[in-house]
């Protein structure tokens, strides 16, 4: 757990949100600000800054990944978007790293 991290604390259960899968390497919580009408964030247990970092970990990134194909099936999507913000000129605003499950409407191509 990182020091201040506000997913590290999500993750423990410290600060209260909606979580709606968990498992041992993640969990996937409807984000405070949805984007579409399913928007999940699935983070994993274990706190990296961003996908740079867990990728390096090939274990822990595996799990990470199956659990965002989970919660998407435990949501009934069969289609979706799947966004990792990295860096902040690329949007990220948590560096603990979490994937966009975004379901439920059409998206366009190129991205904003
Ligand atoms: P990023 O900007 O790093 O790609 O994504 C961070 C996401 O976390 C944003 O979509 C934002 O709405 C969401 N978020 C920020 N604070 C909270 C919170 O306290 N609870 C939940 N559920 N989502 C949050
Ligand atoms: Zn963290």
């Amino acid at each position: 757990m990182a020091d201040d991290c506000l997913f590290c604390r999500i993750v423990t259960g410290e600060i209260p949100a909606d979580v709606v899968y968990s498992d041992e390497s993640a969990v996937a919580i409807a984000d405070i600000n949805p984007q579409a009408p399913t928007h999940l964030l699935v983070i994993p247990r274990e706190h990296f800054d961003d996908i740079g970092e867990i990728g390096v970990d090939a274990g822990t990134a595996a799990g990470w990944i199956a659990a965002i194909g989970a919660a998407a099936r435990g949501q009934g999507l069969s289609e979706y978007r799947v966004v990792c913000n990295t860096g902040p000129s690329a949007g990220q605003s948590v560096f603990h790293v979490h994937a966009h499950l975004l379901g439920g409407r059409p998206f366009h191509w190129p991205p904003g």
